[in-house]
């Protein structure tokens, strides 16, 4: 059986049709997957665990049923989601993953990441990354009252929305450099993650040695999927992927 991977779902009520396409994925997958690893941005905002609104409660729910067929669901949190905790770790059944991570699959050292880590060139985006990955800054927003977390999530959104205009393609991709050094210090040949938008299998050499780097696309348009085995790693569209569950 293979492991499933995805990331950058961005669920949120306002695209119900890829709320059905991540349920039918979930139903399909159990069962027929080793493991299930979602690498950040399963929701378009997380305020907080506490959140019950729409579409949050059916989502976990189905997560729930999901982990309760045996097989481990994995998350990571990503740059909209980061506020997953503990409550939510109960609710789901999913085990949150630290970023980075490396799982041990199929014989080899694979390193996870949501991948916003590995774009060092935008300064600004990795300084506001500390500042709310901050516990002390965590622990403050999470004692606001939830509409306002809420009113504040949008306004964030609305910024970072803002923010991105000005800023060139390059900045938003992964640094190169990163790249190397992570899987370096964390001795892989194999790093997946999401995040960029941008899937694709690229093949390195890192100090002489084949390597290669996978990143899963977004839901909005691409609804990637990936699908590990001995065999190596397969990316295709979640329609596909469905197929090859069967
Ligand atoms: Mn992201």
């Amino acid at each position: 059986m293979a492991a499933l991977f995805i990331s950058d779902l961005h669920l949120t009520a306002r695209r119900p049709a890829k709320l059905a396409l991540f349920r039918e994925l979930l139903r399909r997958a159990a069962g027929r997957v080793e493991a299930l690893y979602i690498l950040g941005d399963l929701f378009e905002v997380w305020v907080g665990d506490d959140d019950d609104t729409p579409p949050y409660t059916e989502i976990i729910d189905a997560l729930l049923a999901f982990s309760a067929g045996g097989a481990p669901l994995y998350v990571m949190r990503g740059n909209r989601d980061f506020l997953m905790g503990a409550r939510f770790e109960q609710l789901s059944g999913a085990r949150l993953l630290p970023d980075p991570h490396v799982a041990e699959l199929y014989g080899q050292r694979v390193l996870l990441m949501h991948g916003d880590l590995l774009c060092t060139r935008d300064r600004d985006y990795q300084d506001f990354r500390d500042k709310v990955r901050n516990p002390r800054w965590q622990r403050r927003f999470l004692s606001l009252p939830l509409f306002l977390r809420k009113l504040l999530g949008r306004f964030a959104r609305l910024r970072s929305r803002l923010a991105l205009r000005g800023k060139p393609a390059y900045l938003m991709d992964v640094d190169p450099a990163a790249v190397e050094r992570s899987m370096r210090e964390h001795g892989v040949r194999l790093l997946i993650h999401g995040h960029t938008h941008r899937p694709a299998v690229h093949a390195l050499d890192i100090d002489g040695q084949p390597a290669r780097r996978v990143v899963l696309g977004d839901w909005y348009e691409q609804d990637s999927a990936l699908l590990l085995d001995a065999g190596g790693p397969q990316l295709m569209r979640v329609t596909d992927c469905l197929r090859r569950l069967g």
